[in-house]
């Protein structure tokens, strides 16, 4: 087994005999592989935008600038101070989801609520580009859930259909009723997603073209956010794509057990 990796250990046992352990570090070295892995991700990341700000930063030394590169080093320093702000915050929203801290307050909210918090920062993002977005919505909808998180859950996927929507473009975002509770939906006319990347893209950093992404803001965490959401929620992640026509993301938050028990007809309560 190429995943497996043992560590032997000789420790004496009586005068003539030695004892031979051997343990499976398999698991340990796997997860110091991943916080290796991280760490040299995070340190890539922060080290771009750095390089280009020391070099802006560089051409600005008072006694030899050249007023006329003051407008584009302005544009840069600001984006990529930005980029940092984004990674560095996106990082902390990871941290705190890991160590659990934020998921005590579960409430019921209703959906047109979020949607009406999401549509803000979607006008904002969409800017002049080119692109249709439209909403539909089943009314009446609550769901149960952490009212901070799932905004931040289905701001990431609209976001990255206003991201990497081509233009002109249409995108429908959707929240509806299923039987077991309620679907939330993104769909793009966007460029897809190869298959073979569809099950990575919820690791860390992980990119499709990481130029292009980097170019359209990305870091690379939005969708790894998601998953941990979601995984608190008790829910998933569905990718559909197709390459040239457009992607869907989804989940299905399910009823809250006792609100479910209640509607359903096939399981009478006492
Ligand atoms: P990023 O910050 O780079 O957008 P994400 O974790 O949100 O990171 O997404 C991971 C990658 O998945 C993106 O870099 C992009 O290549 C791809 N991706 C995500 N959403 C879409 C989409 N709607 N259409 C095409 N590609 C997408």
């Amino acid at each position: 087994n190429p995943n497996l990796t043992l560590e032997f250990r000789i420790e004496p046992y009586s005068e003539q005999q030695f004892l031979v352990v051997v343990r499976d570090v398999s698991e340990v070295r796997r997860l110091e592989n991943m916080r290796t892995q991280f760490v040299s991700n995070v340190s890539h990341e922060l080290r771009t935008p750095l390089t280009v700000m020391r070099g802006y930063l560089e051409m600005l030394e008072p006694n030899s600038v050249n007023p006329a590169i003051w407008p584009r080093a302005h544009r840069t320093l600001t984006e990529q101070s930005k980029r940092m702000e984004s990674l560095v915050n996106q990082l902390l929203t990871l941290a705190r989801i890991e160590s659990g801290s934020q998921f005590a307050n579960h409430e019921l909210i209703p959906v047109s609520e979020l949607l009406s918090l999401l549509s803000d920062q979607c006008d904002s993002l969409i800017c002049e580009r080119e692109l249709k977005l439209s909403y539909d919505v089943d009314e009446g909808l609550e769901v149960f859930g952490n009212r901070e998180q799932l905004l931040s859950a289905i701001l990431n996927l609209s976001s990255n259909a206003i991201k990497y929507c081509e233009t002109p473009g249409e995108i429908l975002i959707s929240w509806s009723q299923t039987d077991t509770g309620s679907e939330f939906l993104v769909r793009d006319s966007g460029p897809g997603i190869e298959p073979v990347h569809l099950g990575r893209l919820t690791e860390r950093f992980y990119r499709v073209d990481d130029a292009r992404t980097r170019d359209a803001g990305g870091t690379g965490l939005g969708l790894s956010i998601v998953k941990h959401i979601l995984a608190e929620h008790n829910s998933v992640l569905e990718i559909e794509s197709t390459v040239g026509f457009g992607s869907c993301f989804s989940f299905e938050l399910k009823k809250p057990v006792a609100e479910y028990k209640e509607s359903s007809t096939d399981l009478p309560i006492r």
